[in-house]
């Protein structure tokens, strides 16, 4: 593998994060509150990792902002909690999981107190809906950036982020002319710190200081707009990151063309569409050959 490209697996390897099988969600003070529960003798599962690359953590959490945006908090918990069933715990406790602890994988004491006593992993709904808009923005917008500095067009773009006017101009050229408002949003943006930790060895390790897997997504995003788009896909980290044409989910493309995701309702509605275009052209042609 290419040394640039290393750097990859790093939001894959760096954290011990924890998956709970269960979730209550309840109200207080007109909030939802979800909190992770473990009955008696119970332990979470713990990954290296997130139980996926960090691209697929970055695009399945845009894919959750997408999914929840139009529904209220009661109804948004409930995405939100299947997310981390199948995912992990989004905000890292105050009290990191310690990389060195293989043990702690069968501590049941540990875990009761940190979880049902401590309550170390509970959260709102408020705070992760913010979290979700604000990566997604972020997503959105660089992701113009990055086409913009390619020289391609960026009116698709521009058409998805709707909460801003800043960039209206970012399809008119020079595009040196935009490089002092990119910059001055990339300062803006929060980045990921690095820290001196001990590893799952007990050894000493440099490793990025994430609290939460908005961090590791933005890493990730952070790194797919680094790497130099004439990199074949699928190149060591390399992937390519399309916006499905049929329901607007960002995808990881499996080749260079590809414009709608996985779903079975969009390959559905590519077919349809190709029908569509085959039978305009059909027509086309007959009117074509009355005239001629
Ligand atoms: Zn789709």
């Amino acid at each position: 593998m290419n040394e640039d490209f290393s750097l990859g697996k790093m939001s894959a390897d760096a954290r011990l994060t924890a998956t709970f099988k269960y979730y209550e969600k309840t109200e207080q003070n007109g909030e939802i509150i979800i909190t992770a529960c473990l009955g008696e003798g119970d332990v979470p599962r713990l990954n290296r990792g997130y139980g996926l690359d960090g691209n697929e953590l970055w695009l399945s959490l845009n894919n959750l902002y997408q999914s929840i945006r139009e529904k209220n908090d009661t109804t948004a918990a409930d995405d939100i909690i299947s997310w981390c069933q199948q995912y992990a715990h989004p905000y890292y406790a105050s009290e990191d999981i310690e990389e060195y602890r293989w043990d702690i994988e069968k501590d049941t004491e540990y875990w009761d107190f940190s979880t049902n006593i401590l309550g170390n992993f509970t959260f709102d709904v408020h705070t992760m809906r913010k979290d979700l808009e604000s990566l997604y923005r972020d997503t959105l917008v660089i992701l113009m950036f990055k086409k913009c500095l390619e020289r391609l067009d960026v009116s698709t773009d521009l058409a998805q982020i709707t909460w801003t006017n800043e960039f209206a101009d970012f399809n008119s050229f020079p595009m040196q002319k935009h490089l002092g408002k990119i910059s001055a949003y990339l300062n803006k943006m929060s980045g990921v710190t690095m820290k001196l930790g001990l590893d799952e060895n007990g050894e000493l390790k440099v490793m990025p200081d994430f609290h939460s897997v908005f961090d590791a997504a933005r890493f990730a995003l952070s790194q797919y707009v680094s790497i130099p788009t004439d990199y074949p896909i699928a190149y060591a980290d390399r992937v390519g990151v399309a916006t499905c044409e049929c329901c607007g989910r960002l995808f990881i493309k499996n080749g260079n063309r590809q414009k709608y995701c996985d779903n079975p309702e969009c390959k559905k509605e590519r077919n349809r569409r190709k029908s569509r275009t085959a039978y305009r052209r059909k027509i086309q042609e007959e009117n074509d050959n009355r005239w001629a």
